[in-house]
This record gives structure tokens, C-alpha cells and sequence, in this order.
């Protein structure tokens, strides 16, 4: 048997990629994927006590692309949901990102307006002439004190570095908000698959056209499988056998808890900003899937070094590591990169599937 194409990885760069090729083209597709299951990092199953869970941690669906909503509504029904963050700092909980709930909360203010909170943050700005790194661009936006309540130790925690030896895109993609809205995103379509991520993956890829196999790293099938393309969406560094070093990465360890009642937390995610907390975050899953169940089931995350690749770390050092691989894959023939993994880009899902649906549009033309 000769594929047409062999896709490394089950995400979704492999799945968007796979469904469209057997779907619109006819082609005969072969995923390799080296987990046991498919869905990448946005895989979830039901846990031990009957709770659906992210495995690789809470995943919310949202976008403004009416494209990629359309696209991913063939394999499944939506259930909407609206993300809530809180921080805690001491015992208090406060809205994130920070907007004028947060701030009178805080300070005991009593601002009323959008007005008098741009004045408010005006007053306590400490303005920068240069943005070149995450602490000038919030000390910037909110001053030292904000700053050092919410992004501080948070952003030590979770990257492993001080907020000044980061690039001002991480913590500067979270907004300030000067109205009252406390959702954690604003973009015109949030919902969450209503049966799961898993389902809608699997519904993409039930086609005959399409081969799956499973616990299988590329590398041990390359010499004795025939294929005509490769699109690889796993990391750009191992496909060269790590040729120009290895690209770091911050990873997360996930802890999960079932516990004997309805509820755990006022929402879906809490942040814990304190050093003195070892853990980032805890999610509780039931808030993102509606389940109605007697017990609940969070996620507590420990970022840390080592371990299953999560965020690309941006820094002069990396994108100097990633250009070198850029021009190895500028001289291959018949293989295409897309994902965050080959691509060593943090990506949303919805950039994702945007991108495999533009990569497709080039592999056929
Ligand atoms: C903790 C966390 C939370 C996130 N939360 C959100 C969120 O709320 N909303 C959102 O939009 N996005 C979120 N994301 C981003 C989202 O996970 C990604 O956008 C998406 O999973 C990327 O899909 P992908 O196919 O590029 O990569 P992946 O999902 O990583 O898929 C790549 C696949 O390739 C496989 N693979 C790798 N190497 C090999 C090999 N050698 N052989 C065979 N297979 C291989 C991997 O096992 C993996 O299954 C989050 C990411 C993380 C880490």
C-alpha cells in the first residue's frame, strides 16, 4: 500500500489536515501518532469517577474566525460557555484579567466609569519610554504595585524567570479591562464541544480514506511505509535529530483530585499569583463542560522544566535555534511543518485549524 500522504501526529494540524485531504481530494492518509489516543493536547476522556477531563489541562474553545467555526461544526454540536478567571491573593479572590471590579475590590474604590479608571490607571502607571520586555509592558499599562500583586510571582512560577528577562508579548496578551466584564475572552464564538474534544476528533478522521495508527513514533515506520508527502506536526527539533540543539520549552505537571462534592471553586479556573503556592493554577473541569455529576474533578499545575513539550519559551536564544531549523526545512522537497510543535510557536486551536486549513489550500493548488 503506498499513502499519499503520511501525517505525523493526531492534534489538530494532523486531524484538520487528514480530514480535508481524504475528504475534499480523495487522498489516502496514514496518521502516526506516538500517544496512545488522538487529539493532541486538547484530548479528553472521562475519568475513573465518571468526570470528563483535559488530560494536558482545560481547554476553551474561542474564536473570531467564522471559518474555523463553521469547519469544526460539521463534527460536532456546541454548548456554550464563557470562560471566568479569578486570582487569589491572601484569601481574596479577585476578576481576571484585571478590570474595575478587580480594582475597587483592591483598593476599596468606588470607580464608577470607564473614564475614571483610565484616570486611575493614568495616576499609577509608571510609564516606560521602551517596551523591550513582560515587566515594562505592565508596569507600563498598571504600575508597580498591580504588577507585583498579579504578574510577578505568577510569571516566575509559571516560566521559571522574572518578568523582565521575558518577551513583552506573554504577559502583555492578557488586557487590562476598564469596564466591568469579566470574561476571560471576548472573541465572538466561545463554546465548548458539547460531547467532548475526543468525539469531534474522532468524527473528523472516520473516514476510509484515513489510517490510523497509534503508539507509534514516525521514525520506527519510515523505512518500510511508502507515502508520497510527509506533513510532520511534531517537534521541529527531533524531525533533524536535534541538528542545531535542542529548543526549550516550559512544560506543566498535572495533578488531579476528585472530590465528594457538587463543587470546588466559584469558577472554572482560579490563579494562584503567591510564590508561596507552589502550584499555577486550578481548574475544575465541570464548570467548561456543564456536567451535571455529585462529584467534581480539578486539575492543580505545577509548570516546570522537564516534561512533555507545552509552551515554546520566546527568547533571543530560541528564535536563533529555530531560524537554523527554518533553513533546513526551506531545503526539503514533498515535507510541509504545521503546528505548534513544528512550527515552535505558541498556538491557540483556532489558529491552528486556520493554519492546516491555509496549508491545505497550498498542497492542493
Ligand atoms: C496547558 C495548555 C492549555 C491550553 N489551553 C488552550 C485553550 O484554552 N484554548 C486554546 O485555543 N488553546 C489552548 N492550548 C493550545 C492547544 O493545545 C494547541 O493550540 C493545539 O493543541 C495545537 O495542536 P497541534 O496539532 O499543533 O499540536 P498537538 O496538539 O501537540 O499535536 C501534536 C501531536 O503530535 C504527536 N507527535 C509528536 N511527536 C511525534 C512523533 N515523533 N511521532 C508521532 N507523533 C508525534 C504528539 O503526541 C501530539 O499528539 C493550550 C495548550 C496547553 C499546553
Amino acid at each position: 500500500m503506498r499513502y499519499d500522504y503520511l501525517i505525523v501526529g493526531a492534534g489538530f494540524a494532523g486531524c484538520v489536515l487528514a480530514e480535508r485531504l481524504a475528504s475534499q481530494v480523495d487522498k489516502k492518509v496514514l496518521i502516526v501518532e506516538k500517544r496512545s489516543h488522538i487529539g493532541g493536547n486538547a484530548y479528553d476522556e472521562y475519568d475513573e469517577n465518571g468526570i470528563l477531563v483535559h488530560r494536558y489541562g482545560p481547554h476553551i474553545f474561542h474564536t473570531n474566525s467564522k471559518r474555523v467555526f463553521e469547519y469544526l461544526s460539521q463534527f460536532t454540536e456546541w454548548q456554550f460557555y464563557e470562560h471566568k478567571v479569578l486570582a487569589k491573593l491572601g484569601t481574596e479572590l479577585y476578576p481576571i484579567p484585571i478590570n474595575r471590579i478587580t480594582l475597587n475590590k483592591l483598593y476599596n474604590l468606588r470607580l464608577g466609569s470607564d473614564l475614571e479608571v483610565q484616570q486611575y490607571l493614568e495616576n499609577v502607571r509608571d510609564k516606560r519610554e521602551s517596551i523591550s520586555n513582560s515587566e515594562d509592558i505592565i508596569v507600563d499599562r498598571v504600575g508597580t504595585d498591580l504588577f507585583n500583586k498579579f504578574f510577578k510571582d505568577f510569571t516566575m512560577k509559571q516560566w521559571g524567570v522574572e518578568p523582565k528577562d521575558l518577551s513583552p508579548s506573554v504577559c502583555g496578551r492578557i488586557p487590562v479591562r476598564t469596564n466591568e466584564d469579566c470574561r476571560y475572552f471576548t472573541d465572538r464564538y466561545q463554546f465548548m464541544p458539547r460531547d467532548g474534544y475526543t468525539p469531534m476528533f474522532q468524527k473528523m478522521i472516520s473516514n476510509k480514506n484515513i489510517e490510523l495508527a497509534l503508539n507509534t513514533d514516525y521514525k520506527t515506520i519510515l523505512t518500510d511505509t511508502k507515502f508520497n508527502r510527509l506533513i510532520y506536526t511534531g517537534p521541529v527539533d527531533y524531525f533533524f535529530d536535534y541538528l542545531h540543539g535542542i529548543l526549550p520549552y516550559r512544560s506543566i505537571r498535572f495533578e488531579f483530585e476528585n472530590l465528594e462534592r457538587t463543587h470546588y471553586q466559584p469558577v472554572g479556573q482560579i490563579n494562584h499569583v503567591e510564590s508561596t503556592i507552589e502550584f499555577t493554577r486550578v481548574a475544575e473541569y465541570k464548570f467548561l463542560t456543564a456536567q451535571i455529576a455529585s462529584s467534581t474533578t480539578i486539575s492543580r499545575e505545577y509548570a516546570q522544566k522537564v516534561g512533555e513539550p507545552f509552551y515554546p519559551i520566546p527568547s533571543n536564544e530560541s528564535r536563533s535555534i529555530f531560524h537554523k531549523y527554518k533553513k533546513e526545512i526551506s531545503k526539503l522537497k514533498n515535507i510541509s511543518f504545521c503546528g505548534r510543535l513544528a512550527e515552535y510557536q505558541y498556538y491557540n486551536m483556532d489558529q491552528v485549524v486556520a493554519n492546516s486549513l491555509l496549508k491545505f489550500e497550498c498542497l492542493v493548488k
